[in-house]
């Protein structure tokens, strides 16, 4: 099974809907020669720049896809402050990052609530993307594998194979992210082949086939071709140098 890499790039809480403008505008021209087919780019702005973001990649007919940051687990109705899976759907959003470190660490996301983000995306037929990874002191520890293991399979539970397969998991080691101490290819993909075989175990090899895993962890334009280059890793989730139109542009580039 061949995997389209996927390099999605998360603009956590930074620019203004006209900043975000201006990004998604830069990022589009400098992605003009990107080989779309090869690898997919997406952007991750807030929720407030996402309508501002789908109005440049539309009038450009542009092929980078639109993810929202997070989701909520509920349909509609009295959830102060959430944003629903059918208002993404309804702006184009394709993507959606749910379980991030900092909405786990932050705002108490447990398995329960990713697991129903992750039902409630697939239901409005967006794709999910499952971050784990493990805290420093649990890499410490050496439990890193079992840490992360269990993430993926408490925000999965109860989906079918096809609905696994729809789903993108991102392995983001939280001691990687923003520090600028990126993982080795080597532990990235002990990790990312762990995913894969429990996906395997889970589902069978078809399924575990289909899945894109991505890395996240102060990934760069220099070193994501390494971290690429491991057989389990299909991509990646970028932050900071997601911020950068030429940096994000060359990135893609390289993965
Ligand atoms: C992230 O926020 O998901 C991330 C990986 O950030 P950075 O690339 O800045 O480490």
């Amino acid at each position: 099974m061949t995997r389209t890499p996927l390099i999605a790039g998360n603009w956590k809480m930074n620019k203004t809907h006209l900043e975000a403008q201006a990004l998604v505008e830069d990022l589009n021209d400098a992605l003009t020669d990107h080989d779309f087919d090869a690898v997919d780019v997406a952007v991750l702005p807030p929720f407030v720049d996402i309508r501002t973001v789908q109005t440049v990649l539309d009038a450009a007919k542009s092929s980078i896809g639109l993810g929202a940051q997070d989701i909520s687990q509920h349909e509609s109705g009295a959830y102060t402050g959430e944003v629903s899976a059918a208002m993404l759907k309804a702006l184009n959003v394709t993507f959606a990052a749910i379980g991030h470190s900092e909405r786990r660490q932050y705002h108490g996301e447990d398995e329960a609530i990713t697991n129903a983000k992750v039902k409630a995306a697939l239901g409005a037929g967006i794709t999910p993307i499952l971050c784990v990874g493990e805290p420093l002191e649990v890499r410490q520890a050496g439990t890193h594998v079992q840490h992360t293991l269990d993430q993926v399979r408490g925000g999965l539970e109860g989906l079918s194979g096809d609905q696994v397969a729809d789903t993108v998991i991102a392995y983001e080691p939280v001691w990687a992210i923003g520090t600028g101490e990126v993982a080795t290819p080597e532990d990235a993909q002990e990790v990312c082949g762990a995913i894969r075989g429990l996906l395997s175990d889970l589902h069978g090899d078809d399924v575990a086939s289909r899945v894109r895993v991505l890395y996240g962890g102060s990934v760069k334009s220099s070193n994501v071709a390494d971290i690429m280059a491991k057989d389990d890793i299909d991509g990646a989730l970028v932050g900071g140098a997601s911020l950068k139109a030429d940096e994000f542009a060359a990135l893609a580039g390289n993965a």
